[in-house]
C-alpha cells in the first residue's frame, strides 16, 4: 500500500484547480426520483422541464382599464375620444362581448382580451381614473391619449412558449423556479436524489457540546459547521460524532456511515503529517486513498478517495481551513452528486483600503466588502490564522490572491469571492 511510502516529500502539491478536477472526477450524479413540487425547493432537476402550454395561456390585460381598438383612438392626441362601454371583462371569466368600432370593454388585470380589441387603455388614460372595483359600469368612457396596437396586452406565450424547454436539467430549484413550475401546472418533478453525507470529527482533544470542558479539550465546532454546510448545499448530513485519534474508532464510524447508505463521507482533522493523524491510514486500509497538499491558504492537507467504495474527503482540522475547503472543494463534489450544472463563483473587483500579506499559496482571506459612493472597498476582517472563527463570522467575502502572489497593497484592486447569506454566490459557467 501507498501509505508506507507517504513521506512528506512524495506527497503531491496540487493547485486548487488540479485538486478540484481530481476530486470531482469519477463522481456521478445520484439517480433521479420524483418529488412533489412542495418538497422540491433546493433540489436539482434531473430532466429538463418542457412547458405543457403557453404561459400565459391566453392573451390578457396587464392593467385595469378598457379594451379598445387602437384605430379608434388615432385622434385622441388632439381631443379625447368617447367610446361606448359595451361590457365588462373580469379576471377568470370568459365570453365577454366583442369590441366593435367605437366601443370599449372595461377590463381587469389578468382578464382575457375580448375579441375585436387590440389594445388596453389603463384607467389613468381615461376620464374614469381610480380603482374600478365595485364601481358601476359606465355607459361611455373618454380616452385621453392614443394607444399603439398591443399596448398593455400580455400575449399568450409571452413568458414561456408551450413545447419549449422552460427549465434545463441541472437547475437548482429556488423559489422562482418553483413559481414557474407551478405556473405551468407541474406538480411533481424529477430531481436527483439528495446526497447523504456522513460527517465525522476526529481528534482526542475534541469533545461534544454536552460534556464539561476539561483541560486540554476543545469543542467539536467542525462537526456542527460542516453538517450545516452540507444542509446549505442541499444534501442531508449524517452526523457520525467524534472519533479519537485511533484508527479503530475511525473505521467503526466510517463503517457505520457506509452501512447507513452514505453517498459521501467527510471527516475533519487527522490528515496532516502529525504522529496521530490516523484518518488517512484508516481509509488507506479499507479503500483507495489519495493524499495531497493543496497549494491553498487556509487548507493545505486534503485527503480524498473511497472508503469501501464510498467517496471520501478528509478536510483539515482547523475550523476555518475546513470551512474554506468545504466551500472550495466539498461543495463542488456534492454539486456533482446532485447533478448541478457547472457554475462559477461570482467574483467582484474591490479596492483594498490596507495592505494585505499572504505566503504565496492561493489564498482565500476573510474580508469585508462595502460600498462607499462609487467605490467598492474591501479590507480583511481580522486575524487570518486558520483557527480563528470570529474573523470568518465577520466576513462577507473571500479575498482571493492567486498562487505566487504574497501581497496586495492599499489602493490595489483585488478579486473577492462574494458570500451570500448562506453560501458563496455563483454565476453560470
Ligand atoms: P489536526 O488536523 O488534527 O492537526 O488538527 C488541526 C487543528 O484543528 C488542531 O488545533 C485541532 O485541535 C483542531 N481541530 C480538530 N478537530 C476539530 C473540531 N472538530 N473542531 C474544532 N477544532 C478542531
Ligand atoms: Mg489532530
Amino acid at each position: 500500500m501507498e501509505s508506507h511510502s507517504m513521506q512528506a516529500d512524495h506527497i503531491p502539491d496540487l493547485s486548487v484547480t488540479e485538486a478540484l478536477d481530481r476530486l470531482t472526477a469519477g463522481i456521478d450524479p445520484l439517480p433521479p426520483e420524483s418529488v412533489a413540487l412542495s418538497d422540491a425547493l433546493g433540489r436539482t432537476l434531473a430532466e429538463p422541464v418542457t412547458a405543457p402550454h403557453d404561459l400565459p395561456p391566453f392573451a390578457n390585460s396587464s392593467m385595469d382599464g378598457f379594451a379598445v381598438r387602437s384605430d379608434d383612438l388615432g385622434s385622441a392626441g388632439e381631443s379625447p375620444v368617447q367610446l361606448d362601454v359595451v361590457g365588462d371583462a373580469a379576471a377568470g371569466a370568459v365570453g365577454s362581448a366583442a369590441v366593435g368600432a367605437g366601443q370599449a370593454i372595461r377590463i381587469a388585470t389578468g382578464a382575457p382580451l375580448p375579441p375585436g380589441a387590440d389594445a388596453v387603455v389603463p384607467v389613468e388614460g381615461t376620464d374614469q381614473p381610480g380603482p374600478m372595483a365595485g364601481k358601476d359600469l359606465p355607459s361611455t368612457v373618454r380616452v385621453l391619449r392614443p394607444v399603439r396596437a398591443g399596448a398593455y396586452i400580455r400575449p399568450a406565450g409571452l413568458d414561456v412558449v408551450g413545447g419549449e424547454v422552460a427549465l434545463p436539467a441541472g437547475r437548482v430549484l429556488r423559489p422562482q423556479e418553483i413559481g414557474l413550475l407551478a405556473a405551468m401546472g407541474v406538480g411533481a418533478v424529477e430531481v436527483h436524489r439528495q446526497a447523504v453525507v456522513g460527517v465525522l470529527s476526529t481528534g482526542d482533544e475534541v469533545i461534544g457540546l454536552s460534556e464539561p470542558l476539561a483541560p486540554g479539550k476543545i469543542r467539536d465546532s467542525n462537526g456542527y459547521m460542516i453538517a450545516s454546510w452540507v444542509q446549505v448545499v442541499g444534501a442531508i448530513p449524517l452526523p457520525l460524532g467524534v472519533a479519537g485519534d485511533d484508527p479503530a474508532q475511525v473505521v467503526q464510524r466510517f463503517d457505520a456511515a457506509v452501512d447507513a447508505g452514505a453517498d459521501l463521507i467527510l471527516s475533519t482533522a487527522g490528515v496532516s503529517m502529525g504522529s496521530h493523524d490516523y484518518v488517512r491510514h484508516a481509509v488507506d486500509a479499507h479503500g483507495d486513498l489519495s493524499f495531497w497538499r493543496v497549494n491553498i491558504r487556509p487548507g493545505k492537507p486534503l485527503a480524498n478517495g473511497r472508503y469501501r467504495g464510498t467517496p471520501f474527503m478528509g478536510l483539515p482540522g482547523n475550523p476555518v481551513s475546513s470551512w474554506v475547503t468545504f466551500a472550495v472543494f466539498g461543495h463542488a463534489l456534492i454539486d456533482r452528486l446532485h447533478g448541478v450544472r457547472p457554475r462559477r463563483r461570482l467574483v467582484v473587483p474591490a479596492r483594498l483600503t490596507r495592505d494585505v500579506h499572504s505566503d504565496g499559496r492561493e489564498s482565500f482571506l476573510r474580508a469585508r466588502l462595502w460600498q462607499s459612493g462609487d467605490a467598492r472597498l474591501v479590507e480583511l476582517t481580522g486575524d487570518q490564522s486558520s483557527g480563528i472563527l470570529s474573523s470568518l463570522v465577520e466576513a462577507n467575502g473571500l479575498l482571493h490572491l492567486p498562487a505566487g502572489v504574497d501581497r496586495a497593497l492599499e489602493g490595489e484592486v483585488v478579486d473577492v469571492w462574494l458570500m451570500g447569506d448562506r453560501e458563496m454566490m455563483y454565476v453560470d459557467a
